[in-house]
């Protein structure tokens, strides 16, 4: 099992971005979207953590250690569990305004409590209620952070969840958050599709744009390319002539249908 020192895996991509791994797997095993990656990104004067993991071991130390004295912004990229649990360590949380009042009150971990893994009685002790960040700040589209030397700019792209969001570099890094990875996706129900691919469009054509980008998606392999955005895009167009492989699974309260490049998990509620 970790322990605090090796829970983490810290490692420094560029001068100016530090990536934070986290596996989630070891909270249950039907998470396989190993590993969660969080983001630090270091201006002159500030830094940005995209972020805050599973609340299991403390986090904000070992990012206090990395931003030497920087002032800090913390974002929540949406409000799936894997994303916001070490809120609480943090005073202030940014986060888009359509997924604010989740992370504004405790969160609901009841569906781990049969979780076969052990770590899990790190949260049956807070009762599987995480208690939220004391300070929430709700943005939208357009947002800016100015860190100093390098700013980063909100894209607001809904489908994964309604306030999923995707953040844009200066220096041209594209954070994809869950919007876009190689793994397990989770996906709202059919008819909202078509918002889905609308995000993906709108980060294809910041691409056309924008040619060398690079994408730093929330889960597995990074950096990826643009191929990412039009596999998904692509494999999500074609879940319509695969429909009828779709299979029951509970815990997701989702179909799972397996595509060539991604396995889908569509949501039923
Ligand atoms: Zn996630």
């Amino acid at each position: 099992m970790s322990n605090d020192s090796q829970h983490f895996e810290i490692s420094k991509h560029k001068d100016y971005l530090y990536v934070i791994k986290e596996n989630i797997s070891i909270v249950h095993p039907v998470y396989r979207n190993d590993p969660l990656n969080m983001y630090l990104v270091l201006g002159s004067h500030s830094a940005l953590l995209l972020d805050t993991g599973c609340g299991l071991y403390p986090l904000k130390p070992i990012v206090d250690d990395l931003i030497s004295g920087r002032k800090l912004f913390v974002l929540n990229t949406h409000t799936h569990w894997d994303h916001i649990l070490g809120n609480e360590e943090f005073g202030e949380v940014y986060v888009h305004k359509n997924e604010a009042n989740i992370v504004s009150k405790p969160y609901d971990l009841s569906f781990l409590i049969d979780s076969p893994c052990e770590i899990v009685k790190k949260y049956k002790e807070k009762n599987f209620s995480i208690p939220p960040a004391k300070i929430i700040k709700k943005i939208k589209d357009g947002h800016e952070f100015d860190l100093g030397e390098i700013s980063v700019k909100v894209i607001h792209t809904p489908g994964h969840s309604p306030g999923s969001i995707c953040l844009l570099t200066s220096r041209g890094e594209l954070f994809t958050s869950d919007v876009a990875y190689y793994g397990d996706t989770f996906l709202p129900k059919r008819n909202k599709f078509p918002q889905v691919l609308k995000s993906l469009s709108k980060l294809i054509e910041i691409f056309e744009k924008q040619k060398n980008l690079e994408l730093y998606p929330s889960h597995q392999k990074y950096p990826c390319d643009k191929t990412l955005l039009t596999d998904l895009y692509n494999g999500i167009k074609n879940i319509e002539n695969i429909w009828d492989t779709k299979k029951l699974f509970d815990f997701f309260d989702a179909w799972q249908i397996d595509g060539e490049k991604f396995r889908y998990f569509i949501s039923r509620m």
